[in-house]
């Protein structure tokens, strides 16, 4: 069988080399306490009945995501609302999960890489990211995302990582590189949402965000495709796991067995 690798338009940042564990996390909906693409859709665009209709399409198969986030996005611009209007609204409205500084913390005193893997835009990311996290925390992390084009008449576009793949952003790519490696690292991925179905299959321990307002559709995805994973509600749960895991306490596969922190 040949597995096709999309051509990337973007850059990646190097592979961290020699590391014991990495983490891989979605940005969106799962660092933060609500997805800033979707909020922007809902609040400046086709409003959250039309959007969950295209993400049940996506879900099912009937539509890439690619092509419906897309649409999404389109009628954010298509209601005249600017890049720089939405980037100010997102910095207002966007919060942090509870327990990601601590879980941030961790993995700096442990040596651990987390590595933001988003199919959002990487100038929206950051500037809430910045906000959130502080100027200095926010350069050490990587974020490997999607881009946006913004054009003379103001309008904007996303501006895909991989325009060949259906999801936009293949978030595989950033993952199966690890495995190649001579000792690869235990790779820990965090996500919540169709964004995250390429990645699902591919981390060593897949931990799946469960929201208070509903919309888990990779719970969904996983539960679909048979993907072990474990439900977490924020990262102050999810973090306890991952120390016993780096701190020898929990096998991966018995971290996997919980199916719920
Ligand atoms: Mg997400």
């Amino acid at each position: 069988m040949t597995i096709e690798i999309p051509q990337s338009t973007l850059p990646y940042p190097p592979l961290y080399q020699g590391k014991k564990f990495v983490v891989l996390s979605d940005w969106d909906g799962t660092i933060t306490n609500y997805d800033s693409n979707d909020y922007m859709t809902d609040h400046l665009g086709i409003g959250r009945e039309k959007r969950r209709e295209l993400n049940m399409e996506i879900l099912s198969g009937k539509q890439t995501f690619r092509d419906a986030f897309r649409e999404m996005l389109a009628s954010v611009v298509a209601n005249g609302h600017s890049f720089e209007e939405c980037k100010k609204i997102l910095r207002e409205n966007i919060k942090l999960d509870p327990g990601f500084k601590s879980f941030h913390a961790y993995c700096k005193s442990s040596d651990i890489p987390l590595i933001i893997v988003s199919s959002g835009m990487a100038p929206t990311i950051r500037a809430v990211l910045s906000n959130l996290v502080g100027e200095e925390a926010a350069k050490e992390i990587d974020v490997i995302s999607n881009d946006v084009e913004i054009k003379d008449d103001g309008k904007w576009e996303i501006k895909y990582r991989h325009p060949t793949s259906g999801y936009g952003h293949d978030k595989s790519q950033a993952i199966l590189p690890y495995r190649s490696l001579e000792n690869p690292p235990i790779l820990f991925f965090f996500g919540d949402g169709v964004s995250d179905m390429s990645a699902a299959a591919h981390a060593d321990v897949l931990f799946v965000k469960e929201k208070p307002y509903g919309e888990n559709d990779l719970a969904a995805y996983c539960v679909n495709n048979g993907i072990k994973h474990i439900l977490f509600e924020d990262f102050e749960a999810a973090l306890k796991v991952v120390k016993d895991v780096v701190e020898g306490r929990k096998s991966v596969k018995e971290a996997l067995e919980m199916g719920k922190c």
